[in-house]
């Protein structure tokens, strides 16, 4: 027999699980668990572990044989603390089942509430409770949930657009309310209840062709199935893509004793964060109902009233707090709020039931924040002595930095417009698009290259694709703990919520609102920090910075090890990535110089360089394009002040270079004194099957070594011209796409001569700088032991790396590699994360190889993964010396250097 242990029961003021055990409990019940331990009231219950997940999916979708007799008496367990018992016609226990993965995946998998109410226990709990009409409505809730979630969706039943069960069911409740004037749920009569609950079975039979169980052991074990079976429903599966959340890690289930917050006016339900988690105020926030259960709360129907004073907002300061409305509860709430915060050391998100006017816990896990809220979160509870100045830095993800640096809508336009709607602000910054009704349709749009806004009734979490294809979310009804809303924020995605103005009709895909009508493509823009919509496009600005970003990277500057660069080869971006933080130029890409505004004269005489067709024609037009090389280098220098700067020798694919249209080509045949014939002849020459694998690179220098002569010229004149009018600058040329020792003797040779001319011109004795070499071709990393004996410096070129390492070309991926991401073939794209099996072998096998023979060896990278920081934490961990990354990623990669620092410790 197995030893395996699979229940674990919670409550009575102990538990057999602990928070640790999440890999086992999945968050919610190892959170259940450690709560209890503490003593807060917590309904008892018990966990099915994750296990349990994986050995039904590894079965056949069937249980370990040990696994009915432990739940009986886990079942047993809870019946003793809660002093009530399953089935049993007069004191009925009644059950809640639902989902806990290892991280929470908000809304994506089944919950059935009310388990155990049957023809048999119904009359038990009416006597007990004395209120019929309760019962019924708990009993009509599980005939819902049940049909919906167990005999339909578990079942695999498909049911097109609008004819699910769950909306047939809800469509004759509707119809109860409107015959009998009912204005919400809690109005309709107990005699209309218990007839809608006979009609539900009724409907039920008719639809599914089943009935609906009326043994509380069958919907127990029915719920069970639907939990672990939804752990594959397709929107748990599209939520773990895009979280890369793994599928082997199962969800654990929950069974736990039902607490009833709809049994009158001293009974509620609520979801609360320890603090805002929109701004990261040291405010107590959260969402109530009166007489309601807590899925009202979260599907995002009805408005909810505001937890206390302090946080009430536009939308709901009309309705009353928690704080006035049951002021002794809300006291035990906030003392619970304290203990948690305090045992934690960090922000929760809690759900909470009021049952006849004691209050219970049904959850607490670490709460989703925007990447604002993450950041002034840390630096508080640094401040409060609640975290350390290392936790604070682990604290915001690297990516939600991005947030922080992206755009707003400019304060200015707004201060002129008039917004049409007002919602509330669910999730940060600026987004404006076109406006699309459904999931599907976002995803569509959005893969046809526009700009999407994905406009809802009601947050959904079935809409999870739709709302991370979308750029902004807005929707018309809803709470600030709406799914939707812990979604966007989690993701830090611009969304508005409960904008109740809006009448918006997602069949006619229309929204009316003041007398305007706006439809599918009309384009809106959401601020969402603040909940206004307005129609149209309104500019969009960088975000100021917040004040408390610059003390909180210092923190993370403090501890990382690893410099971070920039990519640069304008004096704008050079400007920008300084602010950024960024400590040097990694990669001057020479031929980006040629790219652009402005650059048309350069580009010609580039042009004319490259279609020179005789080694005076060439060196004339080297000539004429020097000056404009050596004036980029020099401010680009000038504007880093002495920070180093890594110009990189030409790498252009010829042909990139040779204009296509027939006027341009004229005006160039012209110059060359030939006819557009020759010219062509020339072009044709240039043509190459692969180019990306062709005469590139350093191949272009050994083949016409005067190319690169200009270029070392014009490194050290612009450099020794800047130190002679006392700036200080400090070059490094770099040569690329090398893969032999010999390519780089050459060139050394080279530039040391030019070195020794324009020493003599300025009359200097040596202009220090520091020769280099990408390493982008598996030979040189292989031979790095041979190479670092010329160069004094690797930058590893992970693009080009992982294109060779690979064989998937940069340029053509597009056509297959989304194939490869949805087969799950590749889990990431490789030119995005880095692939420490492959390439990184190679980076580790190259950097290894280049100190033995030169320890010394500065060692960098200046592919893309230099600011990506999965990617990062490997450059740390392999010994390099420092990133190099785009201007906006250079705060994401110094976040990322500094977090692996504290993980992988080194000196
Ligand atoms: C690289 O290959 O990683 C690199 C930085 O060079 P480029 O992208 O210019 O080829
Ligand atoms: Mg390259």
């Amino acid at each position: 027999m197995s030893e395996t242990k699979y229940v674990y029961s919670f409550g009575g003021g102990s538990a057999e699980g602990r928070a640790d055990m999440k890999n086992l409990l999945g968050g919610k019940g190892a959170n259940l668990a450690e709560m209890a331990n503490l003593g807060i009231p917590v309904p008892a219950g018990f966990t099915l572990t994750t296990e349990v997940c994986t050995y039904f999916y590894d079965h056949d979708r069937s249980y370990p044989s040990t696994l009915a007799a432990d739940v009986d008496v886990a079942m047993i367990r809870i019946e003793k603390v809660m002093g009530m018992t399953f089935g049993d016609p007069t004191n009925p226990l009644l059950v809640s089942v639902r989902s806990g993965a290892r991280s929470s995946m908000p809304g994506m998998m089944e919950t059935v509430l009310n388990v155990g109410l049957c023809s048999a226990t119904i009359p038990g709990l009416i006597a007990k409770t004395g209120n019929g009409r309760f019962v019924y409505d708990a009993y009509r809730r599980l005939i819902m949930m049940y049909s919906d979630v167990v005999m339909e969706k578990a079942a695999g039943i498909e049911p097109a657009e609008g004819q699910g069960i769950r909306q047939q069911l809800d469509r004759m409740l509707e119809q109860v309310k409107e015959e009998h004037g009912y204005a919400s749920d809690a109005d309709i009569s107990e005699a209309h209840l218990k007839d809608l609950a006979e009609r539900f079975k009724a409907k039920v039979r008719e639809v599914l062709g089943k009935d609906f169980p009326d043994d509380p052991k069958e919907q127990l074990w029915g719920g069970i199935g639907a939990v672990f079976g939804s752990w594959n429903g397709r929107r748990a599966v599209a939520y773990r893509r895009i979280e890369g959340i793994p599928d082997d890690w199962g969800t654990a289930v929950n069974v736990q004793a039902m607490v009833f917050g709809n049994m009158g006016d001293t009974s509620a339900t609520g979801v609360a964060f320890t603090r805002n988690p929109a701004t990261g105020d040291n405010k107590f926030y959260g969402e109530w109902l009166p007489n309601a259960q807590g899925e009202d709360v979260v599907a995002g129907i009805r408005t909810p009233n505001p937890l206390n004073e302090a946080t009430k907002n536009e939308q709901n300061q009309h309705l009353p707090s928690l704080e006035t409305a049951m002021p002794e509860v809300y006291r035990q709430l906030h003392d619970i709020r304290d203990n948690l915060e305090q045992h934690y050391h960090d922000m929760q998100d809690i759900e909470f039931t009021i049952q006849d006017g004691r209050l219970w816990m049904l959850q607490t896990r670490i709460g989703k924040r925007t990447g604002t809220a993450a950041l002034n979160m840390a630096m508080d509870m640094l401040s409060e002595g609640l975290i350390d100045a290392r936790t604070a830095v682990l604290r915001v993800r690297p990516e939600q930095l991005d947030e922080l640096l992206h755009p707003i809508v400019d304060p200015a336009a707004e201060q002129r417009s008039q917004p049409i709607a007002k919602g509330l602000p669910a999730g940060p910054g600026g987004a404006h698009g076109q406006i699309v009704f459904s999931a599907d349709e976002a995803v569509k749009w959005a893969k046809a290259g526009k700009t999407v806004l994905l406009v809802r009734e009601e947050t959904n979490p079935e809409d999870v694709e739709g709302m991370r294809a979308a750029v902004g979310i807005l929707t018309g009804r809803g709470g600030m703990t709406s799914h939707a809303a812990l979604v966007a924020r989690g993701w830090g995605k611009c969304c508005i919520v409960g904008a109740g103005t809006l009448d918006i009709d997602v069949v006619a895909k229309t929204i009316q609102v003041g007398g305007q009508t706006f439809g599918e493509g009309d384009v809106l823009t959401l601020n969402g920090t603040r909940g206004l919509v307005y129609a149209g496009e309104l500019p969009m600005i960088d975000a100021t910075e917040n004040p408390r970003f610059v003390d909180f990277m210092a923190l993370a500057d403090e501890i990382r090890a690893m410099k971070v660069r920039t990519n640069a080869e304008t004096p704008d971006d050079a400007r920008q990535a300084i602010e950024f933080g960024a400590e040097g130029i990694g990669l001057f890409r020479t031929e980006h110089m040629f790219y652009g505004k402005g650059s048309e004269e350069p580009l010609f005489l580039l042009r004319k360089m490259i279609m020179a067709d005789s080694l005076p024609e060439r060196r004339a037009s080297l000539d004429e394009l020097f000056p404009y090389v050596k004036r980029d280098m020099k401010s680009t220098m000038e504007i880093m002040g002495g920070r180093p700067v890594t110009f990189r020798l030409l790498d252009p694919p010829l042909h990139e270079f040779v204009p296509q249209n027939e006027a341009e080509r004229r005006e160039l045949a012209t110059a060359l004194k030939v006819n557009l014939e020759e010219l062509d002849r020339r072009a044709a020459e240039l043509h190459e099957l692969n180019p990306m694998m062709g005469h590139r690179g350093v191949r272009l220098g050994i083949t016409f070594p005067e190319i690169s002569e200009m270029q070392f010229r014009a490194v050290f004149e612009a450099a020794v011209e800047l130190l002679q009018e006392g700036k200080p600058c400090f070059p490094e040329i770099m040569v690329p796409v090398t893969c032999a020792k010999a390519e780089l003797d050459a060139q050394r040779k080279l530039a040391e001569k030019v070195h020794a001319e324009v020493c003599e011109k300025y009359g200097v004795d040596e202009i220090e700088h520091l020769y280099g070499t990408m390493i982008e071709i598996p030979r040189a990393a292989l031979t790095a032991d041979e190479i670092a004996k010329t160069t004094q410096f690797f930058s590893f070129g992970t693009n080009d790396l992982t294109q060779m390492t690979f064989g998937f070309s940069r340029d053509d991926i597009g056509s297959f590699l989304p194939d490869y991401l949805d087969s799950k073939i590749l889990p990431v794209d490789p030119f995005q994360v880095l692939d420490r099996d492959s390439v990184g072998v190679l980076v580790k096998t190259g950097i290894e190889k280049g100190r033995s023979t030169r320890p010394k060896l500065k060692v960098g990278i200046c592919g893309e993964h230099g600011g990506e920081p999965n990617s990062v934490e490997f450059c740390h961990m392999v010994g390099m010396d420092y990133v190099s990354c785009s201007p906006f990623r250079v705060p994401i990669a110094r976040l990322a250097a500094a977090q692996a620092q504290i993980r992988h410790p080194r000196g």
